[in-house]
């Protein structure tokens, strides 16, 4: 399918200072350090690794809600750093966003009705009776009511919410919706039907999806692709049938027993992740994997692994391949 949107060499790093007057900048947080991917047309693309492995800084670069430190963000082929301030508008409108509870940020004393419709009265050029309409479809395809319309948030329980958050991203008709976390607050009961009803909206609104979560399980049942992150850098990617049944980097091969306790394709010794996440203030040098690889080799501390590819599509950066 068609690329819509698409990262290149994607940095984020975060000054470290000292001094309270005159502050000194005495290191950088290499949150995010050299991303690329791509979304395409009507697809899901899930982002997967531990918190602070910078996959929500890397979506927030994509929302235009952190400027980028490096590299460069393509919407349609448009550079975003370089577009107009129409264009940028525009943009902003395309690419919406679910959080994990966006509705705690919104105003309390709106009623739905109008928290829905606020997208829609700052990009769209419609009619009251039209804002009313599109309200009332939206209810409808998340499965609420109009009834709903008239409630405020608080009366609605967590997936109810994130219904609401869903129509109110849909609002718009964006091309591209961020999920960042977008099951992983709500009830494990509910968290299949908030992926199902996704699923049925990218079908009927054809709208990708960039997906971040922290969940395995997640990024498997919503996924066309996955991008493994650690430590602000995408380690294995590949599509998601294939690299779950495939996965070759050890550190995909943690997560994926941390996730699967009983996964039967990978050996007892392989599958223990130990240790903390490293901080990315002074990354490990080589392989920034190596201090928790249980397959550690001399240059892994050395040498910066290469991209290999091992299947169509499959990349992994691990000096085993
Ligand atoms: Fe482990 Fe070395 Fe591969 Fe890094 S490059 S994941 S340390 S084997
Ligand atoms: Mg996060």
């Amino acid at each position: 399918n068609e690329v819509l949107l698409e990262a290149e060499g994607l940095k984020k790093y975060f000054p470290v200072t000292k001094g309270l007057l005159i502050s000194k900048v005495t290191g950088w947080i290499k949150a995010v350090d050299g991303v690329s991917f791509q979304v395409r047309a009507g697809e899901t693309l899930g982002i997967v690794g531990e918190s602070g492995c910078g996959k929500s800084t890397t979506a927030k670069m994509l929302l235009m809600l952190e400027e980028p430190t490096e590299g460069t963000i393509r919407y349609q082929g448009q550079e975003i750093r370089n577009a107009s301030s129409e264009q940028r508008r525009a943009y902003r409108s395309s690419v919406q966003a679910v959080f994990q509870d966006p509705w705690s940020s919104l105003n309390p004393r709106m009623r739905v009705r109008d928290l829905i419709a606020e997208p829609m009265v700052i990009n769209l050029n419609l009619s009251r009776r039209e804002m009313q309409d599109r309200v009332t479809k939206l209810l409808g395809d998340v499965g609420l009511s109009n009834y709903h319309a008239n409630l405020y948030p608080h009366e609605f329980s967590g997936g109810q919410r994130q219904r609401l958050a869903i129509a109110r991203a849909l609002s718009v008709e964006p091309r591209v919706i961020v999920l960042d976390e977008p099951v992983s607050a709500l009830d494990v009961s509910i968290r299949a039907q908030i992926m199902n009803l996704l699923k049925d909206l990218q079908e009927e609104y054809n709208v990708s999806y960039l997906l971040i979560a922290h969940h395995l399980a997640t990024v498997r049942y919503m996924c066309d692709w996955v991008a493994v992150m650690y430590l602000g850098q995408i380690v294995e990617f590949g599509p998601t049938k294939e690299l779950f049944q495939n996965a070759s980097h050890p550190y995909t091969k943690a997560l994926m027993n941390a996730a699967l306790p009983s996964h039967p394709d990978i050996e007892q010794e392989e599958m223990i992740l130990t240790g903390e996440v490293p901080s990315p203030l002074n990354p490990p040098e080589g392989c920034r994997f190596h201090p928790r690889c249980p397959f550690v080799m001399e240059r892994c501390s050395r040498d910066i692994p290469e991209v290999t590819e091992l299947a169509p599509g499959h990349v992994v950066s691990c000096h085993l391949y």
